[in-house]
C-alpha cells in the first residue's frame, strides 16, 4: 500500500502511471519543472517523472543555504529597528502578519553571520577547498546584503510564501522568496539570485542583464501567483544578484503575462504526450543526470 507521502509527492511531481489526461485532472506544473522541460525534456523525464536522484551539486546547496539563511533573518528580525535612518519602528501595519511583530527584533550583522552558519550545509561540495570558497563567497555576500538593507529596510510581508493557481488544465504551484510592502504601499515580489557561475557556463542568461528581468517567465508566474493568491496586483517585481548586490525591478505587462499561458500551454500538452527527447546544449556537462543519459554519452565518443 502506498503511504500518504508518496501520495503527495505523486500529486505535485507526476509520475509515469499518474501523467494525467487534461480531462482527469490537472498537470502540476512548477517553474523549475517547466524550465527544466524548456531546457531538456530527458532531463525533466528522468527528474520529475522518474525521480532518479541526482548528482549533488555545490551551486544547489550553495543557493538553499543563502536562501535559508536570508529567510530565518528577516523571519526573526526586524531591519528598521535597527537603521539608522529610522530611530522608530513603524506603527503596526495592517498587512503585515501579527507573529511578525511579536518575533522582531532589531538585527546585527553577527546574527546574519550566525544564521549563515546554522544554515550551512557541507554535502554538495566536491572538497573542503571548495566548500571554503563557496563559504568566503557567502559571507562576502551577506554582509554588503546587510549593508544595504539597513540603508533601506522594507517590510517583508511573506516569505518563501507559497501559491497554487490554475491555467487551462495545468495547476501551477510555487514559492516566492519575498513579498515586501513599500512605502508607498505598492506590493514588491523579490527573488534572489545567489548563483556563483563559471565563467565557462555559458547558456545561462547573462548575470546582470536588464533585458532578461523585462523577459523573465519566473516573475510572471510569481506577479500571477500573488494577484491569484491575495487579490493584490504587485506593483513591481524583482531580481537581487547577491553576488552583485544588485536589484532590477521592473512592471509586468499584459503580453508578458499572455506569453506565461502560452508557454505553459506548449510545455503541458508536450509532457501529456510524452515527448522526452533529449537536447543537448551547453550546460549538458552540469546536468546532474549525464551518467545515465545516452545522448551525452554518445557526444564523448
Ligand atoms: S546530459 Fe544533456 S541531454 Fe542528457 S539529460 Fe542532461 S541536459 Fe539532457
Amino acid at each position: 500500500m502506498k503511504s500518504k507521502q508518496s501520495d503527495l509527492f505523486e500529486h505535485f511531481f507526476g509520475g509515469e502511471k499518474s501523467l494525467p489526461k487534461s480531462e482527469e485532472r490537472p498537470l502540476v506544473l512548477s517553474y523549475s519543472q517547466i524550465s527544466t522541460y524548456q531546457q531538456c525534456p530527458l532531463r525533466y523525464k528522468f527528474q520529475y517523472i522518474e525521480r532518479r536522484p541526482s548528482k549533488p551539486s555545490p551551486h544547489l546547496d550553495f543557493g538553499n543555504t543563502i536562501h535559508n539563511t536570508l529567510k530565518d533573518f528577516h523571519q526573526n528580525f526586524d531591519l528598521r529597528k535597527t537603521s539608522p535612518l529610522r530611530s522608530n519602528p513603524t506603527p503596526k501595519g495592517t498587512d503585515a502578519p501579527d507573529e511578525y511583530w511579536e518575533t522582531s527584533n532589531g538585527a546585527s550583522l553577527e546574527d546574519l553571520l550566525d544564521l549563515y552558519e546554522k544554515n550551512w550545509v557541507s554535502e554538495g561540495y566536491e572538497n573542503r577547498e571548495q566548500e571554503e570558497e563557496f563559504r568566503r563567497e557567502g559571507e562576502r555576500m551577506l554582509k554588503n546584503y546587510y549593508q544595504t538593507a539597513i540603508k533601506n529596510p522594507n517590510l517583508p510581508l511573506y516569505l518563501e510564501e507559497s501559491f497554487k493557481f490554475r491555467i487551462g488544465d495545468c495547476e501551477i504551484w510555487g514559492k516566492i522568496d519575498r513579498i515586501d510592502r513599500l512605502p508607498d504601499g505598492e506590493w514588491e515580489i523579490i527573488d534572489y539570485k545567489a548563483g556563483k557561475r563559471k565563467i565557462e557556463q555559458v547558456g545561462l542568461e547573462a548575470d546582470l542583464n536588464p533585458l532578461e528581468i523585462d523577459e523573465n517567465f519566473q516573475l510572471s508566474l510569481y506577479y500571477l501567483g500573488c494577484k491569484e493568491k491575495f487579490k493584490k496586483v504587485p506593483g513591481k517585481v524583482s531580481l537581487y544578484y547577491l553576488k552583485y548586490n544588485q536589484k532590477i525591478s521592473a512592471a509586468r505587462r499584459p503580453e508578458q503575462l499572455r506569453d506565461v499561458e502560452r508557454i505553459v500551454g506548449q510545455v503541458a500538452s508536450q509532457i501529456r504526450e510524452k515527448k522526452f527527447e533529449a537536447k543537448k546544449g551547453p550546460l549538458c556537462p552540469w546536468c546532474g543526470h549525464k551518467e545515465i543519459c545516452p545522448a551525452f554519452k554518445e557526444s564523448l565518443l
